[in-house]
């Protein structure tokens, strides 16, 4: 196990139904067996640092006569399933499993928003099996993801960096109808810069989106969304730490160079941009955040956002993977009013779209 983090979040949900006299079956996966169980990927593994985190004795049960070590539990006693993974019919949403998993349990209760933008047997299936329940964790997260893009106090800032605009389509295409202020930053401004007529040189660039990116922009204005591309930009033309850089226009940009980050006077812009905001909601890092200088514009634009979360006067919601690593990077993560650890579901309602495990539970 190489992060406790996602046991350490399902503590609250657990210690609570536990101390409440429920009898806890903790279900879950574990990487990709696909349905063939073997030892690398068992669940048995986590008992002891599962006690750890949550400080308590926790039983093992095995697929292999599960019925019958369930019924030796007694109330508030705790126990891990083996990988709900190990049937090959979780992923399929299979009702036999389904029915297996209902078998055990009088309730169900998700917690796991992570696994969300899935509909498989344990994160969807069993809502519509059993009365179904948020967990603490996954209530935290929605009630978070709801002030910042459900209904969220205007004006709304949306950050989305990263390398590449393919990837965050829909993302775009949903937010210019929903923030008022759409800051792009990352590898995918360049593309927006290119269909804007800039020579974006030797930088990351899907030209063959130029018109897309037109078409987010048009969007954009017709929605009375302002979107901010970089003024200013840091490039090199090595991409290595520490290499020789100039800070220049955009139009200054020369053709064996590339953008690696935002510029300073176009982040101070974006810090009063933030100012004026109530609700932030960030996905992507501003540069190539990895490499030295160029984790400059993203450290400096997330620490206004952190301090003014600690004023009061921004709602700050941030998620996705790299997201994550940056604002741990410059030690804010725990400024931000919240921090997704969530990935693929965070992106999918970044993208607006339902999510089968948050739906079946809303039903
Ligand atoms: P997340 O995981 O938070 O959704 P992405 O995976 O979309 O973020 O993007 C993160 C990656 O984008 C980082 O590896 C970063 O180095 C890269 N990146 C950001 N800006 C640039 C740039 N100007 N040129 C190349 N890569 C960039
Ligand atoms: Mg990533």
């Amino acid at each position: 196990m190489t992060d406790d983090t996602r046991l350490r979040a399902t503590v609250p949900t657990v210690a609570e139904l536990s101390d409440k006299g429920a009898i806890v079956l903790v279900l879950a996966h574990f990487g990709r067996p696909k349905g063939v169980p073997s030892p690398e990927f068992s669940l048995a593994q986590v008992v002891k640092p599962y006690e750890a985190v949550l400080g308590r004795p926790v039983r093992y049960v095995d697929w292999e006569g599960d019925a019958a070590a369930v019924a030796t539990l007694r109330p508030g006693d705790i126990a891990v399933l083996e990988n709900t993974r190990f049937f090959g019919g979780e992923e399929k949403n299979d009702a036999a499993v389904v029915d297996r998993f209902a078998a055990l349990g009088d309730l169900y209760v998700n917690d796991a928003f992570s696994a969300a933008h899935r509909a498989h047997a344990s994160t969807e299936g069993l809502a519509h099996r059993l009365p179904a329940f948020a967990g603490r964790a996954m209530e935290a997260e929605l009630d978070a993801l709801e002030k910042a893009l459900g209904r969220p106090e205007h004006p709304v800032a949306a950050v989305v960096g990263g390398a590449k605009v393919s990837t965050k389509l829909a993302v775009l295409k949903h937010l210019v109808g929903r923030v008022d202020h759409l800051i792009i930053g990352g590898g995918m401004a360049n593309t927006f810069l290119a269909a804007r007529g800039v020579d974006v040189g030797k930088s990351l660039c899907e030209h063959d989106l130029t018109g897309t990116a037109e078409e987010i922009l048009d969007a954009a204005d017709a929605a009375g969304c302002t979107v901010h591309l970089p003024y200013d930009v840091v490039v090199a033309r090595e991409f290595r730490a520490n290499p020789p850089v100039r800070t220049v226009n955009v139009h200054e940009v020369a053709a064996d160079e590339m953008i690696l980050d935002v510029g300073p006077a176009a982040v101070e812009a974006l810090g009063d941009v933030l100012k004026n905001c109530r609700t932030l909601v960030w996905n992507g890092p501003l540069g190539a955040f990895e490499t030295a200088p160029f984790d400059t514009a993203t450290v400096a634009l997330a620490k206004t956002a952190a301090a003014l979360t600690k004023d009061g006067s921004l709602v700050s919601v941030a998620g996705g993977g790299d997201t994550v690593a940056a604002l741990n990077h410059a030690g804010v993560a725990d400024d931000f009013t919240f921090v997704s650890t969530a990935g693929g579901a965070f992106l999918e309602w970044m993208e607006g779209r339902e999510l089968p495990g948050v739906a079946a539970l809303t039903q």
